[in-house]
């Protein structure tokens, strides 16, 4: 699935609410989403792996659309590389 097509995909069955709650609204259901990946990531669950990291990704697609930002179009800085060193894979300094 394109990133495009996901995006579309929820913005069909969650925009209207998460738009009616608003963006900072939305960004703290983001969040608490992140709040329960780092459980998965603690407990090492497989299983709770792949939901949360669902939930993540959804929340912020969703986010990305009530903030009309074209996520398809906006990862294209990653296309060619390193946003900042242009190398694949990166080579910029970890400190
Ligand atoms: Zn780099």
């Amino acid at each position: 699935m394109e990133i495009e097509d996901f995006q579309g995909l929820i913005k069909e069955i969650y925009f209207e609410k998460d738009n009616r709650r608003g963006v900072e609204g939305t960004f703290v259901w983001f969040t608490e989403e992140v709040g329960e990946l780092a459980r998965a990531i603690r407990e090492n669950n497989q299983a709770r792996l792949r939901e949360e990291f669902a939930d993540v990704l959804a929340w912020l697609v969703s986010l990305a659309s009530i903030c009309k930002v074209d996520l398809e179009e906006s990862v294209e800085k990653y296309l060619s590389g390193c946003p900042k060193c242009g190398q694949k894979p990166c080579v910029c300094s970890e400190s």
